[in-house]
């Protein structure tokens, strides 16, 4: 029954409308936002009851005692679901809602519309083993701070009942997976096994249970650890004699850029953009190797010539380009001081950003630089965990990847690549302005959906987009800077010409690591890394290039219609307000109204 239709009559001056009339004005005659809230609210909690596990790690923890079996019983409950809330929502009229809640309207689609194309089209649950794995929904139970422990524990406990038949289902599903997406799932199966034989073991000595339901508890985890490691060994043994492409192919590639990029651009567009974009950053780098080659190299004694020979300069650009980064890399902290450096150095762009006038940056919000907990280790490098939508108050954490126990050689390789230049670099795309500013300020925004289905490439372009911005306000003009600069942005660019090229275009993995290695200028092991992630994710590859592509285009096409107009500042606040939506769906509202 919509009874409920509230006929809304605005602004009946002709001349003279004010400024907030004249905004009223785009609204419509029928306003269907209370009823689409209304809806919202009872879609999310739908949503939470066919992904408990997901609702958890947003924070909300109505559902965590419950682990979901991963069968046709569940898929069809996922697909009812896909299907009542699409018809649901072809009851709104468009022109009858806010712009914030067509954009929601938009991301409630796409979400519902992949969850049939995922299980009927890519049927990824078929061919990647790896989708199934319960360690860090488990991890997150025990290392949460938003119940006491007693709470958790009982939920954990209550959520392990269905480990086993968890992985039962995982077993009747899989059929021909594809070679790395199998052995990416024994690796990380067994790799969080801790949780439930270590953790889960330290966390019940802390508690007050009665001896009985600690052994209970201790025989449940048991159990779940035996599932995983016959899981594990299923797959060891697997007879796959024809094993799937991990390669995505064209078709399903396309479908899968839609719907987790969201872009205003097509693939084959992003593709040819990044083409190009290579293309320029060689050129400038060239320049700028050029350039530096005298005051860092030039001098300098060729040991394999003896005294009397001087380095000489290399005639190819490209190995130009790569001796000057290599020289110019050697700059660099301790291994025992890489956590110190970048706790050193928040302060110092938060500062910057005041000074420059920048972007707000919300000081209640403390963002805690903390050692890489175990169960996200494997992978250093540095990441934020944020929390969720629903608890704004929980710590906002930097994750280092710590130095310790590793060899001198693998240290040192990853201090030059993390070097003096690119450490402040990751620290600005991680931290500040990038990722910590964009969560708090996605945290803010009134929509729950924006929150929740946070668009990769928005998130990631931001961050990308950052690193660029603070450089063109002068936080570090000089030219060796620059150089890096360019080579970490080559990266994102190549991670979009590697993705689309391996999935789509069969590029073979010598093609692979020379683009990586010779054109990106990255370490081996990096290179060989990446291939590692290209053969078993697809798509995600593409977000950071796709992402700030969008977001640096739409910014210089603002400036160019506003003018003198245009504040930076401004621009980058209201353009976080709209959450983590799509870049296209942001940028058409901000146009609508742009000052
Ligand atoms: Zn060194
Ligand atoms: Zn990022």
């Amino acid at each position: 029954m919509k009874n409920k239709i509230l006929t809304v009559i605005i602004c009946f001056t002709i001349a003279g409308c004010s400024s907030n009339a004249q905004k009223q004005e785009n609204k419509t005659v029928t306003d269907m936002d209370p009823q689409f809230d209304l809806f919202k609210a009872n879609f999310i909690e739908e949503l939470w009851k066919v992904y408990p596990t997901w609702a958890s790690s947003q924070g909300y923890h109505k559902y965590d005692s419950i682990l979901v079996v991963p069968n046709d019983a569940s898929r069809a409950k996922e697909l009812t679901f896909s299907k009542t809330n699409l018809d649901l929502l072809k009851t709104f009229d468009l022109t009858g809602l806010s712009d914030n809640n067509k954009t929601d309207y938009y991301m409630i689609e796409n979400q519902l519309k992949s969850i049939d194309w995922a299980i009927n089209e890519q049927k990824s649950y078929e061919w990647n083993p790896s989708e199934y794995n319960v360690s860090s929904a488990f991890a997150e139970i025990l290392n949460g701070n938003y119940d006491s422990l007693d709470v958790r524990l009982r939920n954990f406990n209550l959520k392990m009942a269905n480990i086993p038949a968890y992985y039962q289902a995982a077993k009747n599903n899989v059929k021909n997976p594809t070679l790395e997406h199998t052995q990416l799932a024994i690796d990380q199966n067994l790799g969080g096994i801790s949780v439930f034989e270590k953790d889960f073991h330290e966390a019940l000595n802390k508690v007050h249970f009665g001896e009985h339901e600690k052994q209970m508890m201790e025989a449940n985890a048991r159990e779940s650890v035996k599932a995983i490691n016959d899981y594990a060994e299923w797959l060891k043994k697997l007879d796959n004699k024809t094993p799937r492409n991990f390669r995505l192919g064209k078709e399903l590639y396309a479908k899968k850029f839609e719907f987790d990029i969201q872009s205003g651009y097509t693939v084959d567009q992003i593709y040819e953009k990044a083409i190009a974009h290579k293309k320029e950053l060689h050129q400038k780098m060239f320049e700028l190797a050029d350039k530096l080659w005298e005051k860092h190299i030039g001098g300098s004694i060729d040991v394999t010539l003896g005294k009397k020979g001087k380095v000489s300069k290399p005639t190819d650009s490209l190995e130009l380009i790569k001796q000057v980064i290599d020289k110019i890399s050697e700059k660099h902290v301790k291994p025992e001081e890489f956590q110190t450096a970048i706790e050193q150095q928040l302060p110092v762009l938060v500062d910057f950003i005041k000074k420059k006038d920048l972007i707000y940056i919300d000081p209640s919000k403390p963002l805690v630089v903390r050692k890489e907990p175990d169960y996200m280790a494997g992978v250093a490098g540095a990441s934020i965990s944020a929390p969720g939508p629903y608890d704004k108050n929980g710590n906002t954490y930097y994750n280092v990847g710590s130095l310790s126990g590793w060899d001198k050689e693998k240290a040192e390789s990853y201090l030059r690549e993390y070097n003096h230049y690119i450490l402040q670099i990751l620290n600005i795309h991680e931290a500040i302005p990038g990722h910590y500013t964009q969560l708090v300020y996605s945290n803010q925004s009134p929509s729950l959906i924006k929150s929740l289905f946070g668009n990769s490439a928005m998130i990631e372009g931001w961050a990308v987009y950052t690193e660029r911005m603070m450089l063109e306000n002068g936080y570090d003009d000089s030219p060796e800077m620059w150089l890096m600069y360019y080579k970490w942005n080559l990266r994102s660019t190549c991670n979009t010409i590697l993705d689309y090229s391996v999935h789509t275009k069969n590029m073979s993995k010598e093609e692979a690591m020379n683009l990586l290695v010779r054109e990106a200028f990255q370490q081996k092991t990096e290179a060989e890394g990446k291939w590692k992630r290209v053969s078993v994710t697809q798509v995600q590859l593409c977000c950071y290039f796709t992402g700030y592509t969008e977001i640096y285009d739409f910014r210089e096409e603002l400036k160019k219609q506003l003018g003198d107009k245009f504040n930076l500042k401004q621009f980058h606040e209201k353009f976080l307000s709209y959450g983590s939506a799509p870049v296209k769906y942001i940028k058409e509202l901000m146009l609508k109204n742009p000052s």
